[in-house]
């Protein structure tokens, strides 16, 4: 597993905060996203993210977390802009999620990891929610949005591609109001009735460090949607 820390990001999504980005091992093999709509695999993140996956650029996480220590005290980061959780594949290396949770010192993060709640999983993401990291699990659907909920987590969503703004190249290709539109009318909230924020990133210009719900785990139970990215879009099986 391997490391890189931004220290002052040029995303255009998150806008100018710290941004770490982890080895593509980090990544759970049972992701739908893997290869198959993840915005980290096009365009310069994918080649920054790259080079991370190959040691090119980077640290080991010792020397990671000792960066995290020294971030900003109470700024805003993004852990993952690309990559996910310490650990191989699906799981959650829980001892290095703890580290990570104790460098943190309560900084507030946005983070998101697509590993499935097992157990173990499960039991690691709430010892680091207790130290102040907390963690948003990324559900595929929104029946799993609220599986992840039932579970007493944050949760974030894949949406369909409806959901989306269009746009060609990095230009918008509707407008604001055609978009809310035609929106309008597609559904809000979960079977149970859990409330979908759709992320503003993705149809306005603000940025997580303006927005930063998702750092925020007292959004009384409000599920941020993410409408499915890349170039397969229709493989995500979104309902
Ligand atoms: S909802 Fe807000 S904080 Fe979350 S990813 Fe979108 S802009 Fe960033």
């Amino acid at each position: 597993m391997h490391f890189h820390l931004t220290e002052v990001s040029t995303n255009t999504k998150t806008g100018p905060i710290p941004v770490a980005t982890i080895s593509n091992e980090s990544c759970p093999t049972s992701c739908p996203l893997l290869g198959a709509g993840c915005y980290a695999e096009h365009g310069p993140l994918r080649i920054h993210w790259d080079a991370v996956t190959k040691r090119q650029k980077g640290m080991e996480f010792e020397e990671f977390t000792k960066r995290v220590r020294k971030l900003p005290r109470h700024g805003l980061w993004r852990y993952g802009q690309a990559g996910d959780l310490p650990g191989k594949g699906d799981t959650i290396d829980p001892e290095q999620l703890i580290e990570l949770a104790r460098a943190n010192q309560n900084r507030p993060v946005i983070v998101f990891t697509h590993k499935p709640p097992t157990e173990n999983n499960l039991g690691a993401l709430r010892e680091a929610a207790a130290l102040g990291f907390m963690v948003n699990l990324s559900a595929d659907n929104m029946a799993e949005a609220d599986e992840f909920s039932d579970l007493g987590e944050s949760v974030v969503v894949v949406l369909p591609l409806e959901y989306a703004r269009k746009t060609r190249g990095k230009e918008w290709d509707e407008t604001i109001s055609a978009y809310r539109e035609r929106t309008k009318s597609l559904p809000k909230a979960t079977p149970k009735h859990r409330r979908i924020a759709v992320c503003p990133a993705t149809y306005t210009d603000t940025r997580c460090s303006e927005c930063r719900i998702c750092s925020n785990h007292q959004r009384n139970g409000v599920i941020v949607g993410f409408p499915v990215h890349g170039t397969k879009k229709l493989r995500i099986k979104t309902g």
